[in-house]
């Protein structure tokens, strides 16, 4: 174990460019279920209900959504993050990070202390809703008490458009800006690290194979097996939150070692 940490923080120090890759995962720890582990989202919900084609069909289906989204908004609004999220910000503060791909949609990142720049979220954000109609942003807390109070589907003040958490949902286009930067900076890192996720979710998991492809060493952080390990150079089967807490203590220690350039 040591030594994984050891291998990992020593890349980190020799990277020019070091991409951090995210997913559920490291979420968990804050209390936020992930998808497919025993006991996360799928065990209690049908993922055609998170349709967008099926968001879009009917009244009773955007009830329905909105009911599930307030459930999963329910454990994500007053989370906290962990050791994870929070030794990701530190290698943004250290200079150490080109950018964070997130698919997580839960705002932690922010929390930590990461800045708006460098984090790209793939997926939107639940933090937000947006008109469908006219493009309108909300507060979430806004939208969520008017919903509890009124159990209807939210419709837009300004246009009367239908509205959606400014999530990405399964059958809705990728934000065209965050996922071509994505790839960019991908394809361009010589570093790619992955923290919790199955990497099953496409196109955010072919995002591994292009930095492989770009010549990038690929580490792979996730307690279990994933679709990339068989491409990675280091797998780490271990706590998203713990495992990146010791790789960052170790890659200080190695930075207060070699001292300024
Ligand atoms: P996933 O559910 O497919 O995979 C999560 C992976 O994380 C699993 O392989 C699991 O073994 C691993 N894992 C869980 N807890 C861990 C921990 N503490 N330490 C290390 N590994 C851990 O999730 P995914 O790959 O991110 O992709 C699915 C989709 O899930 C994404 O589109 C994302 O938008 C969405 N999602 C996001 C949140 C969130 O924002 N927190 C929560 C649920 C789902």
């Amino acid at each position: 174990m040591q030594e994984n940490i050891e291998r990992v923080a020593e890349w980190i120090v020799g990277a020019k460019k070091v991409v951090v890759f995210v997913g559920a995962g490291v979420s968990t720890e804050s209390g936020i279920p992930d998808f497919r582990s025993p006991g996360g989202v799928w065990d209690k919900y049908d993922p055609e209900d998170f349709e967008f084609g099926k968001f879009l069909s009917s009244e009773k289906a955007r009830l329905n959504y909105w009911r599930m989204a307030t459930e999963m908004y329910d454990s994500i609004k007053n989370a906290l993050p962990n050791a994870g999220h929070l030794a990701i910000a530190e290698l943004e503060k250290m200079g150490k990070l080109d950018c964070l791909i997130t698919q997580n949609i839960d705002g932690l990142h922010f929390k930590a202390g990461n800045s708006r720049e460098l984090v790209l979220e793939l997926h939107g954000t639940a933090v937000y809703v947006m008109c469908l109609g006219c493009g309108k942003k909300y507060e979430r807390d806004e939208i969520q008490a008017h919903f509890l109070k009124e159990e209807r589907a939210p419709r837009c003040e300004a246009c009367g458009g239908i509205l959606k958490p400014a999530t990405i949902s399964f059958g809705q286009a990728m934000p065209e800006m965050e996922t071509a930067e994505a790839y960019r900076r991908s394809g361009s890192c010589d570093l790619f690290i992955v923290v919790g996720s199955s990497l099953v979710v496409h196109p955010a998991a072919a995002m591994p194979v292009v930095a492989k492809r770009g010549g990038a060493k690929l580490v792979i952080i996730n307690r279990d097996e994933t679709a990339a390990d068989n491409i990675a150079d280091l797998v780490v089967r271990d706590q998203a939150g713990t495992t990146m807490a010791a790789v960052l203590i170790q890659t200080k220690r190695l930075m207060a070692k070699r001292g300024p350039f």
